[in-house]
């Protein structure tokens, strides 16, 4: 028989207050929250050998501090988000920059004032100046149903190809004539020269990586942590009065629809006998004949100074970790259907990217955690004074 999970040398099952699957943002927070705001104990668990989820860092065989998941940029305009991570971490100030190569050019994506004059010979000198620009080129559609409607109505064909037609369908394995509208609104168009990847009044890296914050945040003898643990394997060996979910709510409910579907990438890490490879953090390549989306280099994001480098390659794939939640209505019908049973499951929270099946950032993730943490007090507080 195996041993009850947690079991200490007597053999006496180990009880805790709440297993919290996934050890990244959502599931780490619930349980810093939990253990230090009420002095639950807590089992938090990962199938990954490591904690920090998506977000984990480490340093390489070179002695460079890197994603191993891709780059993650921290930017909020979220004053709590900021006040509650900054328990855990010193910040150190970056704005991302993104260069796109078209046409043998690196230009600012999003689509500036810069990357107009650049790509065309112009001389657009002001707001306006690129707004007709844009406007002059601009196909409109009547009615605006996919990415591919968004971005020709807002700056027409041309501009559509080069900078998203091939990207897209690189990174979703979709033409985004397939894709819904929603995948494009996330990437403005500017008229101005800001050439900031972001706009957000916050925008910084945790200054010693992301997986020290992690650890600074799990730092409590009320939380035990065991990685490489999937919760398939001990679900019925732990004792425990509450479960926090942050994992796939397909996997969760064994699949019992069909599976929710996911854009995967596969990482290539490299490090270089060069001090520096590109000129800011990520470089985008859009065009079709390039396999892979997109070039990032660390040391632009984390400030360390070294002889040799690491960037990563990534290659979208349609195999592996569940990255991305496919933006199609039929794939949120299929949600919605888990999302009922969801509901309907006592006892059990879900929480995070994987169980609500969209794609949020990490601050919205920390907003949705700290959220979730309020209502289960109330919650709590309510049985109280119904007893
Ligand atoms: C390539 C890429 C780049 C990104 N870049 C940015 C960025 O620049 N800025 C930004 O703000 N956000 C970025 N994000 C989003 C960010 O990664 C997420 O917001 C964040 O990781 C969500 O945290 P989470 O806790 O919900 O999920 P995760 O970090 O995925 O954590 C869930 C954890 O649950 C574990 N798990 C799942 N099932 C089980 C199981 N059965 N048993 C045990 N453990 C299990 C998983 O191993 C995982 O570690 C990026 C995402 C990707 C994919």
């Amino acid at each position: 028989m195996t041993a009850p999970f947690g079991a200490p040398p007597s053999g006496a099952k180990a009880h805790y207050d709440y297993l919290i699957v996934g050890a990244g943002f959502a599931g780490s927070i619930l349980a810093e929250r939990l253990a230090s705001q009420t002095g639950a104990r807590i089992l938090l668990i990962d199938r990954r050998p490591h904690i920090g989820g998506n977000a984990y860092d480490e340093l390489n065989a070179d002695g460079i501090l890197y994603h191993k998941y891709g780059p993650h940029i921290f930017h909020t305009n979220s004053d709590q988000v900021v006040d509650y991570l900054s328990q855990f971490t010193e910040w150190r100030p970056y704005e991302h920059r993104v260069l796109a190569v078209v046409r043998g050019q690196q230009v600012p994506i999003p689509i500036n004032r810069t990357t107009l004059n650049a790509l065309f010979g112009l001389d657009l000198k002001t707001d306006d100046d690129a707004a007709d620009y844009l406007a002059s080129r601009a196909e409109p559609v009547d009615d605006i149903q996919t990415s591919e409607d968004v971005v020709v109505n807002a700056v027409g064909r041309e501009l559509y190809e080069l900078f998203f037609q091939g990207y897209t369908r690189k990174q979703w394995g979709l033409d985004p004539s397939e894709l819904d509208k929603s995948v494009t609104a996330r990437i403005p168009t500017r008229t101005n020269t800001d050439d900031r990847y972001f706009t957000d009044t916050f925008q910084a890296m945790p200054r010693d990586g992301y997986t020290a914050m992690f650890k600074r945040m799990l730092d409590n003898p009320l939380i035990e942590v065991r990685t490489g643990v999937d919760y398939r394997d001990i679900r019925e060996q732990v004792d425990a009065d509450h479960l926090v979910y942050s994992g796939p709510i397909d996997e969760y409910f064994d699949f019992r629809f069909g599976k929710l579907p996911y854009r995967s990438l596969k990482f290539d890490h490299q490090t270089l006998d060069e001090v520096s490879h590109q000129p800011v953090g990520t470089v985008n390549y859009p065009a079709p004949d390039v396999p892979y989306t997109r070039i990032s280099e660390y040391k632009h994001l984390t400030g360390q100074d070294a002889p040799v480098t690491t960037i990563t390659y990534e290659y979208p794939s349609a195999e592996g970790d569940p990255y991305y939640p496919i933006p199609r209505a039929e794939n949120q019908a299929l949600f919605k259907r888990y999302e009922a049973l969801a509901d309907a499951t006592p006892g059990v929270t879900f929480v995070g990217r994987l169980a609500t099946y969209r794609y949020y950032n990490m601050d919205q993730i920390v907003g949705q955690a700290l959220a979730t943490f309020r209502r289960m007090q109330e919650k709590a507080e309510t049985a109280v004074e119904a007893a």
